[in-house]
């Protein structure tokens, strides 16, 4: 890679985007009142110096306030992987807020059991709660593991991510050991009290340490997915499996992002037995909606401990979860929209986004791989593809990373800021997806001069 041509083409690519985008650096500009100018602090991660500004967006496209439209391979970094505003969720969330009203009651629709049965029907865990965050559905799947089996710690794998568990926010280090992942803010303690590591991919080293007899559960990814995509090998997840059961340690399934697999995820997809699993992001369609799920012998457990206080200030729960608007919009999502026929046809163009990918990178000889869950691909620099999280945070290039997104998004499409990842949606079409490949090989022959 010719850094300086890259750095030249990045620096083009700058002035293209404050160029075609007034009224987005202006707004940012004069963004006073926000910490970091932006409405979370995350959104400083788009590439160039300033965020573009979102005006609308409807199924895979969005158009920004300077009035250009773009192919959204991002979704809102899957929150929106049913489309953006699919008509039937509007729908749904019309009639409820609106026509019926009661978006926050603090009662139970019905509509709550149909979600319950649903995700029973897709995943397998019998009894289903939810949130409003995939984040606070780890925190409380964490929390009912670390009642049931009376254990202190809970391990994940290095360089994965489970929101903002402080748990989760531990990598191993240089040494081998357990350390705190690298930037994490305010950390309440040294996370090596609370938590355990291992490589994804690595049965041994996941052995040693659930042999310390302190784990209560496993909070893993059946695939990695914020580190690009780290995929298992075969046996390791059977291992996975095999280890938690016989040092007595639960396994909770994360498949917020793995959710791209299919209809149940890689749960179903790949027959996995998971003790809880945790979901957020995608089910709601665009509206807020989380969900935690659990075997029935587990909760008849936790539901008979009368030291456990589960329905007030116990530790589990929140005061807007399962609220009437967001469990209408995961039924209307679940039903009509993520339905096994989309996932279908969002795997197919997923399979075409990829092959155009690994078409750009063979043209030009590039040591990268690509790699695909279902209806989300993602291409690394690196090659082969790295087996393990710290393997894929050492292949991360965030200048390169930059200009792709850049030189993507000026001429009209959107990838996720955090890394490489493309994600289909059931209204991306056959065109969006070779929009992309002609663009991403342009990019490629800009960058080989
Ligand atoms: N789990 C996984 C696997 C995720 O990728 C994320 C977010 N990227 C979360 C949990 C947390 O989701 P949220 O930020 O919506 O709480």
């Amino acid at each position: 890679m010719d850094r300086a041509r890259l750095q030249d083409l990045l620096a083009r690519e700058m002035e293209q985007a404050a160029h075609r985008c007034p009224r987005s650096k202006d707004a940012y500009a004069q963004a006073d009142h926000l910490f970091g100018r932006v409405p979370m602090t995350w959104m400083n991660k788009a590439a160039g110096a300033f965020p573009r500004y979102l005006a609308t967006a409807r199924g895979a496209r969005v158009t920004d306030i300077d009035g250009h439209e773009y192919v959204d391979f991002c979704l809102g970094d899957t929150g929106a992987m049913a489309g953006h505003s699919p008509a039937v969720v509007a729908d749904a969330v019309q009639r409820r807020f609106a026509d019926l009203g009661g978006a926050t009651a603090m009662l139970p629709t019905e509509d709550a059991e149909w979600v319950g049965a649903e995700l029973t029907r897709r995943f397998g865990l019998a009894r289903w709660s939810f949130s409003l965050t995939a984040t606070d559905a780890n925190r409380w799947a964490i929390r009912l593991a670390r009642a049931v089996t009376g254990r202190p710690k809970i391990l994940v794998n290095s360089y994965s991510y489970h929101g903002t568990v402080d748990e989760s926010l531990i990598v191993v280090g240089p040494d081998g050991r357990g350390a705190a992942r690298p930037g994490n803010v305010g950390a309440p303690c040294d996370v090596t009290l609370t938590s355990r590591v291992a490589e994804f991919n690595d049965l041994e080293q996941l052995e040693r340490e659930l042999a310390h007899g302190d784990v209560a559960a496993v909070l893993m990814e059946p695939a990695l997915t914020n580190i690009g995509i780290v995929l298992p090998e075969p046996g390791y997840l059977e291992g996975v499996r095999a280890l938690t059961r016989r040092h007595g340690t639960l396994l909770i399934n994360d498949e917020t992002h793995t959710f791209s697999a299919g209809p149940g995820g890689c749960t179903a997809a790949w027959d996995l037995e998971p003790d809880l699993l945790t979901i957020g992001k995608a089910i709601g369609g665009g509206i807020p909606a989380g969900a935690y799920g659990l075997s029935a012998e587990l909760a008849d457990r936790l539901l008979d401990r009368a030291d456990l206080d589960l329905v007030d200030m116990g530790g589990v729960g929140g005061t807007l979860a399962g609220n009437a608007l967001s469990v209408a919009a995961m039924r209307a999502t679940l039903e009509h929209v993520l339905t096994e026929d989309a996932f279908a046809r969002m795997t197919k163009l997923s399979e075409r986004f990829e092959a155009g990918v690994r078409a750009g990178i063979d043209a030009h000889a590039l040591p990268w791989s690509v790699s695909r869950l279902g209806a989300r691909t993602e291409y690394r620099f690196a090659s082969p593809a790295p087996r393990t999280g710290t393997e894929s945070a050492a292949a991360t290039d965030p200048e390169l990373e930059d200009f792709l997104h850049l030189y993507l998004a000026n001429r009209g499409i959107l990838l996720t800021p955090f890394h490489n990842m493309a994600l289909m949606c059931p209204d991306t079409t056959d065109q969006d997806v070779d929009l992309h490949t002609e663009v991403f090989a342009a990019a490629l022959a800009d960058l080989a001069g």
